[in-house]
């Protein structure tokens, strides 16, 4: 069913509890945790618990969801003193745009300078 755990998903297993990850916020329907290979002094990922493979379609089929990941990457902002030097939350959408972990998750970067376009 949609949105299930899948067996073979990492971020499912960290959901879980079977794969450890340094959490920093969790909610009924959200867990934010640190990147295992940090791009930036901050780097967290946030994901839902359920499992949807990339942002736009958790949006479609759970936009409440969705918002509350998103309502999530702003109190990892304000909890990580990001607010008032800036942040980028991103998506990787897509193997070609970088997407390796194919459960919705938004990275959410901040802690030094970020050049735009990104790479
Ligand atoms: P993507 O490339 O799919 O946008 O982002 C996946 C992210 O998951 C990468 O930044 C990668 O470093 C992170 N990651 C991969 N495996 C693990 C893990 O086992 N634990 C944690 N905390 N992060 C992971």
């Amino acid at each position: 069913m949609a949105g299930e755990p899948q067996a073979d998903c990492l971020f499912c297993k960290i959901v879980s509890g079977e794969v450890p990850a340094t959490v920093v916020r969790e909610t009924d329907t959200t867990v934010a945790f640190r990147d295992i290979n940090p791009q930036a002094p901050t780097h967290i990922l946030v994901i839902p618990k359920v499992h949807y493979p990339d942002a736009a379609s958790l949006a479609a089929a759970e936009p409440q969801v969705a918002a509350d990941v998103l309502g999530e990457t702003g109190a990892v902002a304000v909890d990580e003193k990001l607010v008032e030097t800036g942040y980028r939350v991103v998506f990787n959408t897509g193997s070609g745009a970088g997407q390796t972990v194919f459960h919705a998750h938004a990275h959410v970067l901040g802690g030094r300078g970020l050049n735009w376009p990104p790479g």
